[in-house]
């Protein structure tokens, strides 16, 4: 019995040497998973997600925010684009958006109250795929998978395709949508606030645009918080830490918009 055990916790050590990884920014990662897994757990959610809530009928609102979507997944590099992105707008009051693996894209009707304007919208829908590029999904399955020793989460992940599973879709992102709550981490926060940042700027969107997003985000708090930060919770150093590279997201920016890339969604 003992001799399984070191025979299990040595092949367990191998697969985790096997998997570090690192994130877009420079740092190491826990990836467990091959991004292929990866992207059929996020179209297993994506699908789920589409079956349970209604689509946006508003064909103003749903143009306005594929316009926007489609800008920033447009200035991803060759090297960042693994998949087409797919875009779903739904109604619903929420004031939330989500990113999933596998290019997947998911705005809430109630997110269009608080991010004013393609600018903020860009920086909710840069942020998003700012996770989604950092492999941040991958990370949260695979931490919760070796903390779990694996035997829970194997048969959620083996029947990710087969019905809604809270847990999973946590892990995923997806807290607020099935009331699991499991925020992002504030480092994974932060690179998703970098990475979103350079991404907008690079699709001719305005960076600044970023800071006044998550004012207004804090200030529509009161009696319901946006659903957007339960699992993207905001502190103190965000906008700071924004602002600390906006001098070089707006020369970005510049460098779009001389190129063309102008984007007037609306
Ligand atoms: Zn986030």
């Amino acid at each position: 019995m003992e001799s399984l055990h070191r025979a299990h916790a040595l092949a367990l050590l191998a697969t985790l040497l096997a998997a570090c990884a690192t994130s877009p920014l420079g740092r190491s990662q826990l990836r467990l998973f091959p991004e292929s897994t990866m992207d059929e757990m996020g179209a297993a959610a994506y699908a789920e997600l589409q079956w349970e809530t209604p689509h946006s009928r508003d064909a103003v609102a749903d143009a306005y925010v594929r316009c926007v979507a489609n800008a920033v997944v447009d200035a991803l590099a060759d090297s960042e684009r693994r998949t087409e992105w797919e875009v779903t707008v739904f109604h619903d009051k929420a004031v939330n958006a989500f990113a999933l693996p596998g290019g997947k894209i998911g705005v809430y009707t109630g997110l269009l109250e608080v991010a004013r304007g393609q600018h903020q919208l860009a920086a909710v829908i840069g942020h998003e795929v700012g996770h989604v590029l950092a492999s941040h999904a991958n990370e949260r399955v695979s931490q919760s998978w070796v903390v779990e020793s694996g035997l829970g989460l194997a048969q959620v992940i083996v029947g990710a395709g087969s019905s809604a599973n809270p847990q999973l879709f946590a892990l995923l992102g997806l807290g607020a949508q099935v009331g699991v709550l499991l925020p992002f981490s504030r480092i994974q926060e932060s690179e998703a606030d970098w990475i979103g940042l350079d991404l907008m700027a690079r699709a001719g969107f305005d960076p600044r645009a970023s800071v006044s997003l998550w004012e207004n985000m804090a200030r529509a708090g009161g009696i319901a918080p946006p659903e957007l930060l339960s699992t993207h919770p905001s502190s103190d150093t965000r906008i700071r830490d924004l602002q600390r590279r906006m001098a070089k997201a707006v020369l970005i920016q510049e460098a779009a918009r001389s190129r063309g890339h102008d984007p007037h969604c609306s």
